[in-house]
C-alpha cells in the first residue's frame, strides 16, 4: 500500500496512532536530486530454478526506490543473496532479481557483474537522474562480512549519499551496512523507519489487553524477547516446539517432543517472572501427537499430562485452540512469533491456521497485529492471511533484536535527526 509517490500508507489497525520513534535522518531529510545514492536493500529472496519465489522483500523496498527515482537521484542498489561466503558462486548471482524487477515489476534496472571497481564506476558515471543500477551480490567479497574498511571505502567511492533500507540485515555489522557510513552522509529509507516505528511502538505504547503468541522451534533464540514481553503484555499464549520445554519445566513428561534441556532453568525463571508480574502464561492443555514428523505418520490428540513415551507433540490441540481463541478475541494488540505446530504438514497445521485466523479477525475489528519471523510469515502466506495483519516484519533476527531492546548496528551508524 503506497500513495503515488510510493510513500507507505498505514494498514488496518495502525491508523494515525503510530508514534514516530525513529531518531535517524531519512531520505526525506536530504536533497538527493542528481546525486549518486547507494541504497542497501535486503533482496535476499528465495529463488528456485532461476525464478524469484517470493517478492515480499523486494516489494517492501520499492517505496524508497520510487521516491528516490522521482526526486531525481541516480540509484545504485546493493544487496546480498544467500551465503556465498566471500566468493563468487553462480547460483547466488542476482540476475533473477534484476529480471524480476525489469520484467515483473516494470522497474528498469541495469545489473552489473561486480560490486566495486572497473565496470562499476564506469556504469555509475554514465547514469542519468532516475536511473537504477543493481550491483552484484555483495557477499561475493570477503570484505563484506568482515566489515573491512578498505572494501567499505571502495564501495562508498562511487556514491554521494548512503541510504539503508535493509532492515533484515541491519543487525549485522557488515561493510555495506555499517562500514560505508564512515565515508558517506547516511540516512534511512522508508522500510527501515517503518519497521523500527512499529516494533518500538509495540513495546512502548501498546493498547491493552496486549497478548503475545509464541511458538516455533527454539526458546533459546527467543529468551531475550520473551523476557522483555513479560514486562509489557497481559498474557502470553504458547505453542510450537518451544512449549514443551516449559511443560517439562513444570514436571510433565513430554515423550519425544522437542525439549531444550539446557533451557529448563531459564524456562522456570520465565514462568516465575510471569507469575510475579501477574502475566497470564498459557501453555497448551492438549496437543496433536505422532511418532515421527512426516506426512504419513498416524496422529492423535493427547492431553499434555498424557503424552506417551516415544510420541511427540507437533501441534496444539482442539481444546487449546478453544481456549486461545476467546483470549485473542479480547486483544487490542497482538504480537505473534513462531508457528503453533509443524504447519508445513497438513495434519499439524490446524493450530497455526486457527490462531492466524483469530489474529486476522481481531485485526479486522481494529486491533493492532504485528507478526515477526520468517516461518510465521510463510504460514500467513500459505493461509492467504498476510494482508489481514497490520504489520508483518521483514526481518526475523533484526526484529527480535529490536524487541529485546538491543541497538542495531546498521541503524546506530546512520545520522541523527536534528531536533
Ligand atoms: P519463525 O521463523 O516464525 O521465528 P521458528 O523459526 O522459531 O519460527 O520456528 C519455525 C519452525 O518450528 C517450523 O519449521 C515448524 O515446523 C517448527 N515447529 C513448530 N512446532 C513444532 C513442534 N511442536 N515440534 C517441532 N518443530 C516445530
Ligand atoms: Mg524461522
Amino acid at each position: 500500500m503506497a500513495d503515488e509517490r510510493g510513500v507507505p500508507e498505514p494498514r488496518a489497525g495502525e491508523k494515525e496512532e503510530l508514534k514516530s520513534m525513529f531518531t535517524k535522518k531519512t531520505v526525506r531529510d536530504i536533497d538527493v536530486k542528481g546525486k549518486r545514492v547507494l541504497v542497501r536493500v535486503d533482496f535476499n529472496v528465495p529463488i528456485t530454478d532461476g525464478e524469484v519465489e517470493d517478492d515480499t522483500r523486494i516489494c517492501s523496498a520499492l517505496p524508497t526506490i520510487q521516491y528516490l527515482k522521482e526526486e531525481g537521484a541516480k540509484i545504485v542498489l546493493v544487496t546480498h543473496l544467500g551465503r556465498p561466503k566471500g566468493e563468487v558462486v553462480d547460483e547466488f548471482r542476482l540476475d533473477p532479481v534484476a529480471h524480476y524487477l525489469n520484467e515483473k515489476l516494470g522497474i528498469p534496472v541495469k545489473k552489473l557483474n561486480r560490486s566495486v571497481n572497473g565496470e562499476v564506476s564506469e556504469a555509475v558515471d554514465s547514469m542519468s537522474p532516475g536511473d537504477i543500477v543493481l550491483l552484484e551480490n555483495i557477499r561475493f567479497y570477503p570484505g563484506e562480512s568482515k566489515n573491512d574498511p578498505e572494501f567499505a571505502s571502495k564501495l562508498a567511492s562511487i556514491a554521494d549519499i548512503y541510504v539503508s533500507d535493509a532492515f533484515g540485515t541491519s543487525h549485522r555489522a557488515h561493510a555495506s551496512v555499517v562500514g560505508v557510513t564512515d565515508y558517506l552522509p547516511s540516512v534511512a529509507g522508508f522500510l527501515l523507519e517503518s519497521e523500527i516505528d512499529h516494533l518500538e511502538n509495540l513495546m512502548k505504547f501498546p493498547k491493552h489487553p496486549f497478548f503475545a503468541v509464541l511458538g516455533g522451534n527454539k526458546i533459546s533464540d527467543k529468551i531475550g524477547v520473551i523476557d522483555k514481553l513479560i514486562d509489557n503484555v497481559d498474557g502470553i499464549l504458547t505453542g510450537g516446539g518451544m512449549c514443551f520445554t516449559f511443560l517439562k519445566a513444570k514436571g510433565l513428561s513430554v515423550g519425544n517432543s522437542l525439549v531444550e534441556e539446557e533451557q529448563l532453568d531459564m524456562a522456570r525463571g520465565i514462568l516465575k517472572k510471569a507469575r510475579e508480574k501477574g502475566v497470564s502464561f498459557y501453555l497448551p492443555s492438549d496437543v496433536i501427537i505422532a511418532e515421527e514428523i512426516s506426512k504419513e505418520a498416524t496422529s492423535k490428540v493427547a492431553t499434555v499430562d498424557n503424552i506417551p513415551d516415544g510420541w511427540m507433540g507437533l501441534d496444539i490441540g482442539p481444546q487449546t485452540i478453544d481456549i486461545y481463541q476467546p483470549v485473542l478475541a479480547r486483544a487490542k494488540t497482538i504480537f505473534w512469533n513462531g508457528p503453533m505446530g509443524v504447519f508445513e504438514i497438513e495434519a499439524f497445521s490446524q493450530g497455526t491456521l486457527r490462531v492466524a485466523e483469530a489474529i486476522a479477525e481481531q485485526t479486522r475489528k481494529g486491533a493492532l497485529s504485528i507478526v515477526g519471523g520468517g516461518d510465521s510469515d510463510a504460514a500467513l502466506k500459505r493461509f492467504g492471511l498476510e494482508d489481514k495483519i497490520s504489520f508483518v516484519s521483514t526481518g526475523g533476527g533484526a526484529s527480535m533484536k529490536v524487541l529485546e531492546g538491543a541497538d542495531l548496528p546498521g541503524v546506530m551508524a546512520l545520522e541523527d535527526k536534528e531536533l
